[in-house]
């Protein structure tokens, strides 16, 4: 009997897909189970069960009716009740129809799927252990949904790194590391999950889009050779594995889900691999090499060709139905035909064969279309343009061991960014000759990863930036720079939140980066100019960013006389021109060595409600109130 399999990721953001899922997906189609993704609320995914069990019974009951157009509206009321109203048809004008609508929203009130529950087997991801609310609420949840509790797997970063906190508030064990050994999901099967291809499919199963797809997902190198202490690896990857061939994870991947674009491998110390030129010669022969281009497949060729292979039928009607609808909107907006009456046949078959919502099409019906479909997909929709593929080692390389050979040797591949982290200050000498030594090597476009809020100062954070920057406009270079908020990942009190202070920081200053970071989309760019911009000019005016209160720095233009001054061509399209900042400024500048130092302790707390600002002296309550001016005041 082939087992019900649910793979839930909890509803945070994840910029990457989770690999480890997309692995166990794999695993269990290839023993025949039946395997279902989620990521979203899972009260509407429970509402959403109970739908497809009452669609079945409605269907029974008249089976002449397309009782699937109704799935929104019936699952609405299944988790909504009475405040969704249900069409007044003749559809429902049955009490056989009704009472069972009300008892399937009785089910659901009275949580009767806690005590059948439909799934043999469900495995959660975890992400980051800041995380934390929705992670254990979402294992508390979902483990109702399971059979046999011992079944309910729990795996990933947060796993492995706070498993004792996990099973105290959730009961359940999780699995640690990677699935790099056998029978870890079944005791007695010897496939090694962690080495089997992803099973990009179920990506499309849910509403969320991840922001990287595209891309093949991959490991050449596990682990790494170092122990940073701030560092999560050692402990979610403490064996370094050298190699690790791309060959047939990427073949496979070819082969079912088609070509993709970029290569984003999540390696964490590629240049401490004695195999790394083995690497980058794979890394060629599989399409990246320097130059490389990509010329896209045909999407829906590709998903009618997957849906007769029954590789997903969820995930790919899903995609022909956004197909269908991408084509008309296509034939519409562009007016590409003339005669609009291509548009309204396309449109009317579409919609005749129930195949304009995703909920009313079937398997059956979409392959019926195909070859009315196909040569107008082709036609109209499909227009591939050789585009520029890159390598990208996300996880960053490590500046302490780029050499001239290996930077040379990278620069065969398309590698861009080249990701190189600059954690601290003191490491700033490597990192520059890294960058000069891949800037030589003829890499032009990197990146960096910038730890801050750990034991660096504000300062430093500040200088690492214009060294970079400095860099950029010395050797012609695009580097942009990443800073990170550092977390600690196991620390008792703060690694369930994003409240940790580092020795030399304070609440006020991680806003003001934030707040710049904002309006920078969480990167800092090439351009010296700008760069001041944002975070001054020298060490003073960063210091008095940092201080200025929030809602100046977001509207800096609009606020501060003095950057409009300097930067006129910047302001052309603000609307106020409020010199809010220069009133700051000058009671700011006014106060005494003592008095500053009174005000600059409240700033610090970055807590502004008449209370918390309460202070005895005047000119400290006058500067003080311009902290609660809001953004859009
Ligand atoms: S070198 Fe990078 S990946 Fe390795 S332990 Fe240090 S921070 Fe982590």
């Amino acid at each position: 009997m082939p087992r019900e399999v649910l793979l839930i990721e909890p509803n945070y953001n994840n910029k990457y897909p989770p690999m480890g899922l997309m692995k166990i997906s794999t695993y269990y189609k290839k023993l025949g189970d039946n395997v279902r993704f989620f990521k979203g609320d899972l009260h509407d995914f429970v509402a959403e069960l109970l739908c497809e069990d009452l669609l079945r019974i409605l269907k029974a009951i008249k089976p002449k009716i397309l009782w699937t157009k109704y799935t929104p509206i019936l699952t609405r009321y299944i988790r909504f009740g009475k405040a969704i109203e249900i069409p007044d048809t003749k559809d429902f004008s049955n009490s056989d129809v009704m009472d069972n609508i009300e008892f399937y929203r009785k089910k659901y009130i009275s949580k009767e799927y806690q005590e059948n529950p439909r799934f043999d087997v469900i495995c959660i991801t975890t992400l980051f252990t800041f995380h934390w609310k929705i992670t254990i609420d979402t294992i508390n949840f979902a483990k109702n949904l399971c059979k046999d509790k011992s079944c309910v797997f729990i795996g990933g970063i947060a796993a492995t790194i706070v498993p004792d906190y996990i099973e105290k508030e959730t009961g359940i064990r999780p699995m640690t590391g990677i699935l790099d050994k056998p029978g870890v999901l079944d005791k007695k099967n010897k496939i090694i999950i962690d080495t089997l291809p992803l099973d990009y499919s179920i990506l499309y199963e849910i509403d969320y889009k991840y922001f990287v797809t595209d891309a093949y997902f991959s490991y050449s190198t596990r682990g790494c050779v170092n122990a940073c202490n701030f560092c999560a690896v050692p402990i979610l990857e403490p064996q370094y594995q050298k190699y690790i061939s791309l060959r047939k994870q990427l073949i496979s991947t070819i082969k079912v889900f088609g070509e993709q674009k970029n290569l984003l491998l999540l390696d964490n110390n590629v240049l401490a691999s004695p195999r790394f030129n083995k690497i980058i010669d794979d890394i060629k022969k599989l399409g990246f090499k320097h130059g490389a281009t990509y010329l896209p497949p045909n999407p829906y060729s590709l998903a009618i060709r997957n849906l007769r292979k029954g590789i997903n039928d969820r995930a790919y009607i899903k995609i022909c139905v956004e197909l269908f609808e991408k084509l008309l909107q296509i034939i519409k907006n562009q007016h590409i035909c003339k005669d609009i009456s291509i548009y309204h046949e396309i449109y009317k078959k579409i919609y005749d064969a129930k195949c304009d919502q995703f909920y009313t099409a079937t398997k059956k019906s979409i392959l019926a279309l195909a070859s009315f479909i196909a040569p107008y997909y082709k036609k109209y929709a499909y227009h591939p343009i050789s585009r520029q593929r890159y390598v990208d080692f996300n996880q960053g390389i490590d500046a302490r061991l780029i050499t001239k050979e290996n930077m040379k040797k990278l620069a065969e591949v398309n590698i861009r960014p080249l990701r190189i982290a600059f954690d601290y200050w003191e490491m700033r000498k490597a990192y520059e000759k890294a960058i000069r030594t891949a800037a030589k090597a003829g890499i032009t476009h990197m990146s960096n990863y910038m730890l801050y809020n750990y034991n660096d100062k504000p300062v430093d954070l500040y200088h690492r930036m214009l060294l970079t920057i400095n860099l950029c406009e010395e050797l012609n270079l695009a580097i942009y720079s990443f800073p990170m908020k550092y977390h600690p990942i196991d620390d008792p009190v703060f690694f369930k939140n994003r409240e940790f202070i580092g020795k030399y920081w304070c609440r006020k200053y991680i806003r003001a980066v934030q707040a710049v970071l904002t309006s920078t989309h969480g990167k800092i760019g090439r351009g010296k100019q700008f760069f001041e911009a944002a975070f001054g000019r020298n060490e003073n005016e960063f210091d008095e960013i940092m201080l200025m209160p929030e809602s100046l720095i977001i509207k800096r233009f609009e606020h501060d006389e003095a950057m409009r001054k300097r930067y006129p061509e910047k302001c052309k399209n603000t609307k106020y021109n409020l010199k809010t900042t220069d009133k700051w400024r000058k009671i700011f500048n006014s106060l005494d060595f003592e008095k500053r130092k009174i005000a600059i302790e409240i700033i610090c707390k970055n807590k502004f409600d008449d209370p918390d600002i309460y202070c005895k002296d005047k000119s400290i309550r006058k500067l003080l109130s311009f902290y609660q001016i809001q953004r859009d005041e």
